[in-house]
């Protein structure tokens, strides 16, 4: 019997990466194959093998001549066609993949070509948008029903199956997805059906993005009110009297950086991270990668400090980085932890410790200040350097200043460089434009190599033109930033990404 595949359809949930089901992630990281929509978020391709194929297939509803578009009929074919070369193949589809998703489609032609599949459920953009705005679908005061409705019927149909008469009259919620480019016609047809013109309506656009924006206004007035305000798709309208009229409710709306958007400058390990957190406190991370990290761990000075590595009482890690690349090194040559013997560790801050801990290294000292010069102080307080040998793992840009303070009081110093930051080669217009028009609130800079790679790219006075304001995170960086003429306006006080996060809270009005 031939090896047929298998076809799953996956709900990637209505926009923000994480809202994705566990199944769905674990189907993600086996999939051979992945084809994704427009509207499945990006993020989630992360999940994938390394050699896995990911094939996009963009598909705009009502425009099919959006360049690259791919059209229905092409995609039914590609997912048959790779599933037949037995391979597992994961169709991902925004939202929940069977509502206004064309899914009767794809199954039918699966069915007919004897494929298995699966369907997994995803959270539908309705439910993410209610979710996100606290304007409930469900209330037992004034809205026991909820319909969702398709606002674009399908092409070539003459006469409408929407029971317009009907929904006018409806006593609850009423959904209408892909509605916003038709918002005038959906308002006429349910106003022309008796429905009161004072209904309160909402349209909720990017629903769980950091991007969402939602329009509030009565049905006779919502058309005009999206239009000068300027909403995009994809935005659900919803239109009725529902639960969570209350802007208590709206917790996301209210979280510190929402409506923020705050340029992330490190490596694009480093940008992903930090854009996690910047999403976590409502914000929009705007990722450009200044820097790439480079591992010097197979250059000799390196090797050589491996091989006596057994001699240092105190192994000191500068960066979280270090700790990955110094153990990747390790593993490497067929060794592991053991070969750090009995001596004590040091690392520079928490980010550090956390990766050495998930090495199963539990740090001897974190200091209380997170710099070079606070881990200098604490050795030299908490622990009896004179005299002993202290191996210091760090990046090839940092500065002697650690060095210097413990030999100064007494211990044998020996630095090695792990790895280098280097300019990364990056096409910095889109990031240019998006400054230019007024879109980019803060700069964030964790590091001096990333702000001198970054104004290497971006110029300072259009940033200061601009009123884009800077936060860096710690003295260091901002003594660097200054040197290139820029003014700093948040410093972190915990020389951490979180500290860098609550400096820009600190300071957004
Ligand atoms: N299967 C999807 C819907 C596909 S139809 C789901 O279950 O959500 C595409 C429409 O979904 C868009 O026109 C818009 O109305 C809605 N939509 C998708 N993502 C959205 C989002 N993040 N915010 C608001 N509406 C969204």
């Amino acid at each position: 019997m031939e090896n047929k595949g298998i076809v799953y359809l996956v709900g990637a949930g209505p926009g923000r990466a994480d809202l994705i089901t566990v199944r769905g992630q674990d189907l993600l990281r086996q999939a051979d194959c992945i084809i994704y929509d427009r509207l499945a978020s990006p993020t989630l391709l992360a999940y994938a093998r390394q050699d896995a194929e990911i094939i996009p297939v963009p598909k705009r509803i009502g425009l099919p001549s959006v360049p690259g578009s791919v059209s229905q009929d092409q995609i039914n074919e590609l997912i048959v066609e790779r599933a037949l070369a037995g391979k597992a193949v994961v169709r991902l589809k925004g939202g929940d993949p069977t509502i206004f998703g064309r899914a009767a489609e794809e199954l039918a032609v699966l069915a007919e070509a004897g494929i298995a599949f699966e369907i997994v459920p995803g959270v539908t953009a309705a439910l993410g948008a209610s979710a996100y705005t606290g304007i409930l679908l469900t209330d037992r005061t004034s809205s026991s029903q909820v319909a969702f409705v398709t606002g674009h019927e399908a092409e070539g149909k003459t006469t409408s199956s929407i029971d317009w008469a009907h929904l006018a009259r409806f006593q609850g919620a009423i959904v209408f997805y892909m509605g916003v480019t038709n918002l005038g016609g959906i308002a006429q047809a349910l106003l022309q059906n008796g429905m009161d013109k004072a209904t309160p309506c909402a349209v909720i656009a990017d629903a769980t993005l950091p991007t969402q924006r939602t329009v509030r206004d009565t049905l006779d007035r919502l058309a005009d009110r999206c239009r000068q305000e300027d909403l995009q798709p994809p935005a659900i309208v919803v239109v009725g009297r529902v639960g969570g009229e209350d802007d208590r409710l709206a917790w996301f709306s209210r979280l510190p950086l929402f409506g923020r958007t705050i340029v992330v400058t490190r490596d694009a390990r480093g940008n992903a991270e930090f854009a996690r957190r910047i999403i976590a406190c409502g914000g929009n991370p705007l990722a450009h990668a200044t820097i790439r990290l480079r591992p010097l761990t197979e250059g000799r000075p390196f090797l050589e400090v491996l091989s006596r590595l057994g001699r240092y009482q105190w192994l000191v890690f500068t960066s979280a980085s270090g700790v990955e690349f110094f153990f990747a090194a390790l593993d490497h040559m067929g060794k592991d932890a053991r070969s750090l013997g009995a001596a004590s560790v040091a690392a520079i801050g928490p980010a550090t410790s956390e990766r050495l801990r998930s090495l199963g290294i539990k740090a001897d000292l974190v200091p209380g200040e997170f710099t070079s010069l606070g881990l200098g102080r604490q050795l030299l307080e908490g622990a009896s350097v004179k005299g002993r040998d202290v191996l210091l793992l760090r990046s090839e840009l940092a500065d002697d200043e650690l060095k210097d303070l413990l030999e100064a009081a007494g211990a044998q110093v020996d630095q090695v460089a792990v790895y280098t930051a280097e300019p990364a080669p990056g096409d910095a217009r889109p990031l240019i434009e998006e400054i230019q028009r007024g879109r980019v609130h803060w700069l964030t800079f964790a590091s001096g190599s990333e702000s001198r790679a970054f104004f290497g790219q971006v110029p300072a006075d259009l940033v200061c033109a601009r009123g884009v304001k800077v936060a860096s995170i710690g003295p260091v960086t901002s003594g660097q930033l200054r040197q290139m003429g820029l003014k700093v306006d948040a410093e972190a006080r915990d020389h951490t990404l979180d500290g860098l996060i609550q400096a820009v809270i600190g300071s957004s009005p």
